[in-house]
Parts: structure tokens; sequence; C-alpha cells
């Protein structure tokens, strides 16, 4: 078969679905993915005839688009600040905002700092792994509750050839961290049952409950556990790092002031929405 009438095909099945836009991004990574043709390469190759293993791989994708699953766990990559990270159902998707809170604490850092850095729920390693590649001297530890998710991020790790610590521990049992960090950063669970409403179909069914949800009643319990631990565990000049829930900036803000937090910053994402707090012991 040609690619161009697979690509009539694949689009018109999917076109009830999502916007045109989004399906050309999904045929052009997966074009990308497979056939390693770039959107150009494509454009000028017309004739280009798909064989039966090519085939076969874009009608299954197509099957799995038609069932929402995300294109990032169907090629099981994605890249998050320049670098190209695996992902499977065990991890979240890299998000664009949390590439937003990997580049304020790179801009804050002198690139040669010797510093220890701990993220706490790792996931697919984002933060972590960028960090260490960005503030080269850094030593950087992760935690994470799942040793699944564990195995994604050192994978992850050893594929951008950097050296991170993993700990495999749920943070709100625990009642002291093995060292002091210069830096505590952390994009915990933080969607709230009542926001799962406004939330897409494919984030619902596919993504790790484990990684977004907290109760309406207690939504910031992770934030109040990692401030309590970076009370004890922050260097002298120690930064606090969070990605924040966009409805609970001011809450936020007040969990931290409340155990003593100074110099809080409460920062927007690009769309505007209250998404990253920094502050100091
Ligand atoms: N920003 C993510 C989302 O809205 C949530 C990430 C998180 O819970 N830490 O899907």
């Amino acid at each position: 078969m040609l690619i161009q009438a697979f690509k009539k095909y694949f689009f018109s099945e999917l076109s009830i679905l999502y916007p045109e836009t989004e399906i050309q991004s999904f045929f052009t990574i997966l074009v990308e993915f497979k056939l390693h043709l770039s959107r150009i390469q494509l454009a000028l190759e017309h004739n280009f005839e798909l064989d039966n293993d090519d085939l076969d791989f874009l009608k299954n994708a197509l099957s799995k688009l038609k069932n929402q699953i995300p294109i990032q766990y169907i090629v099981g990559e994605t890249t998050f600040y320049g670098l190209l990270f695996k992902v499977d159902k065990n991890v979240l998707i890299p998000r664009p905002e949390t590439e937003e809170l990997v580049e304020w604490i790179v801009q804050n850092h002198k690139k040669d700092e010797f510093i220890k850095i701990l993220d706490v729920g790792t996931g697919s390693g984002c933060i972590a792994i960028s960090l260490a590649k960005n503030l080269p001297n850094a030593e950087v530890s992760t935690i994470d509750i799942s040793a699944e998710a564990l195995n994604v991020a050192k994978n992850n790790a050893n594929f951008n050839k950097v050296k991170v610590n993993f700990i495999n521990t749920d943070i709100l049992t625990l009642e002291k961290l093995e060292n002091d960090f210069d830096i505590i950063v952390s994009n915990p669970p933080y969607v709230r049952e009542l926001e799962k409403a406004q939330m897409q179909q494919n984030v619902l069914c596919n993504e790790p409950p484990i990684a977004l949800f907290v109760e309406n009643e207690n939504p910031l319990l992770f934030y109040d556990k990692i401030a309590e631990l970076a009370k004890r565990h922050l260097t002298k000049n120690g930064v606090l790092y969070f990605e924040i829930n966009q409805y609970l900036g001011l809450e936020t803000v007040e969990l931290l002031k409340s155990k003593g937090f100074k110099h809080i910053e409460l920062k927007k994402d690009i769309y505007g929405l209250d998404r990253m707090v920094k502050c100091f012991l």
C-alpha cells in the first residue's frame, strides 16, 4: 500500500475523535518512529510503498489511537526538555508544564555547582534526569513508591548517560532522609478527584492514577509531608521547588508559610496558571 493512501484512511478513521492538527501530529510521530522519515521527506515521497511490517505497525497504532491510548505509550517514548524518555503505563507522560519547572531550576543554579538534588515521586525520571544532564556536577537522587516506575526511570538514566540514585519507598511513611539536599523538587500527585470531570478520557483511562490523584479533603498531603522533610534536610541556602495544582496556588503558599518557609515565589506557566512554587528555609 502507498503511504499516501494509508494516510487518507488514517485521517478518515480518526477524524471524529481528534482535531485534524492532532491527527497530523500522530501520523508524523508514527512515521518518524517506524520509517525514520521526517515530515518533509514524507511530503516528498508520495510514492513510498509500505511493506507488511510497516503496515501492521501503523494499523495497530491506529486501532490503539481509536481506543484513546496516548501516542507516547504507543511508540513508548517522548521528548522532554530536549531529551528522549522511554515511557509506559507505569509512569505519567511528562508534561510541558514540568519542563517549565525544570527550566526554572536550571536558570536559578550555576551549571558547575556541586550540589545534591532530591526529586520526590520521579516517575519516568524526567525531572531528575534533565537536571542531572544540565547541572552536570549535581548528585541527583530520586524517590518513588513504584518499583515499576523506577525501572523506567533507571532505563532513562542509562539511556541519557547520567548517574542518578534511585530509592524505592513511600514518601508518606518516611520519617527522615538519608542525606541533606541543596535542592528538593517534586511534582507529586495533585489532581483532586473532583477535577476528574474536566480531564481528558485518554488521561483517565491510561495514565497511572497513583501518580495523579489525591482526595478532595486533603489535596496537599504530599506537599505537607515533603515540606516537613525539607525542613529537616535542606542545606543552609537550600531551595524547595514544587509543581502545583493550578487551583491551589494560594493554599500551597499558605501551607509553606505556616511551616516557616521564606521568600516563597508562586510562578505561572505559559497558560497563565499558577503552576510552580519555590521557597527557602
Ligand atoms: N499536570 C498533570 C495533569 O494535569 C498532573 C500532574 C500531577 O498530578 N502531578 O494531568
